[in-house]
């Protein structure tokens, strides 16, 4: 039934093996390095906290000196965050506060709820434990210990781990220049008026926003006509222009599919029909230095097809290390007796009680099911789900990282 149909593993496993990581890596400010791909591995030159310090507000004590609780010590000097107090004397207690190093001597923090002050001494009223409220130095980091690996796209909280250790710039690979375009003579851009028989050109939006949210630098060609020439037109400039050129529509074999002739003009193609569902048809190749894929032009297929496809070649482009989605087993909320021949990839949304809802249509025009989603139910060619069972999800906030 599927002859002639390459698989999805097929299909990515060719499109991987022509991605190539981009070449240049930049130094960039700590500040402006959410979002961008870590070109070398960070390893800290230092212990994290530096010194032992305190977790509470409180009074540093000897522990010799506080055998029984209500035990009266004299306050014999306070120690804020920043400063460096002096060694402990025996019998005496120091007033400290949260981050403030401990002073030499003292082995324990008794939190300032366990104490009432009482002129210039305090009264502990609880034996505290050994090292009771006292962070060790190294005990987030340890000098040596790689913090943030190679290829990983650099969430806010991991520019704030690097600056803990100091870097206040950090090596990422350069931005990936994607170039986009949209076949088709129907396509009308919002905000002018909609002539019988043309329709809003809705995969700009998608399409344009899925490559900004993966950090790309984007080139939007806009609409290209249906004719040959302005299609080797938009490619040629492309090209110059982009690591990676996507375009959508004009990849199905109708007469005013511009995209395979002109592509196998200015570079070289490979044209798939694919067994998934939404996709089919799918176009991938090389003009000049940047690589090509074609997506189709049904809105849900090209979302789909760039999140099963674009998304991975784009990855290993970046450099990041990790092209594969994490899926989730979860469990399915919905019949869907009678599957495709070919892979499904199903808009689902998570529910309340952790199981997944299915979008009444899945016909792969109606984009409303994309946005009502929360990912797809990767289901296999054939394999029918009964209400219960577990089916491999792919949140989008997982494909989106
Ligand atoms: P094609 O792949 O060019 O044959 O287009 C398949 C279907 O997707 C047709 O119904 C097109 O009108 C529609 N389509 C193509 N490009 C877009 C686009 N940029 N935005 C919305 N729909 C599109
Ligand atoms: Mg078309």
């Amino acid at each position: 039934m599927n002859k002639g149909l390459l698989s999805v593993d097929e299909a990515l496993e060719v499109l991987l093996a022509g991605a190539r990581t981009v070449a240049e890596i930049e130094q960039v400010s700590a500040l402006a390095a959410s979002g961008r791909v870590l070109a070398r591995a960070q390893a800290s030159t230092m212990d994290v906290p530096p010194m032992d310090n305190s977790a509470m507000d409180g009074y540093a004590v000897r522990l010799a000196d506080v055998q029984s609780p209500e035990t009266r010590l004299r306050v014999a000097q306070r120690i804020q965050a920043g400063a460096v107090g002096k060694t402990l004397e025996p019998g005496s207690a120091a007033r400290i506060f949260t981050g403030a190093p401990i002073p030499q001597g003292a082995d324990a923090i008794v939190m300032q709820e366990f104490c009432a002050a009482d002129g210039d001494a305090v009264v502990i009223r609880k034996v505290p434990k050994p090292g009771e409220w006292i962070r060790r130095a190294g005990s987030d980091v340890r000098k040596g210990d790689v913090v943030l690996s190679a290829g990983k796209r650099l969430l806010p909280q991991d520019t704030g781990l690097a600056a803990s250790i100091g870097f206040g710039t950090l090596p990422v690979y350069r931005r990936v220049r994607l170039g986009l375009f949209f076949t088709g003579d129907e396509l009308v851009m919002p905000g002018d008026p909609l002539p019988p028989g043309r329709i809003y050109n809705s995969n700009r939006f998608t399409l344009n926003g899925m490559a900004t949210a993966f950090g790309c630098e984007v080139r939007d060609y806009g609409i290209v006509p249906d004719t040959l020439d302005a299609t080797r037109d938009a490619l040629r400039r492309a090209a110059g222009e982009c690591d990676i050129i996507v375009t959508s529509g004009g990849v199905s074999v109708g007469d005013a599919d511009y995209v395979k002739p002109a592509v196998e003009a200015e570079g070289s193609l490979l044209m798939w029909k694919i067994a998934m569902k939404p996709g089919r048809p799918l176009a991938f190749g090389r003009v000049g230095e940047s690589a090509f894929i074609g997506l189709p032009g049904n809105p849900v297929s090209s979302f789909v097809t760039f999140l099963i496809f674009v998304r991975p070649f784009l990855l290993k482009t970046q450099g990041r290390s990790e092209v594969a989605p994490r899926a989730i087993d979860a469990r399915a909320d919905f019949d869907w007796p009678e599957p495709d021949s070919r892979r499904e990839f199903l808009r689902v949304k998570w529910n309340l009680s952790g199981g997944l809802d299915l979008y009444s249509t899945q016909d792969s025009a109606v984009l409303t099911s994309t946005a009502w989603a929360d990912g797809l139910a990767d289901n296999p060619a054939n394999h029918a789900i009964r209400k219960g069972d577990r089916v491999r999800f792919l949140p989008f906030v997982e494909l989106y990282r």
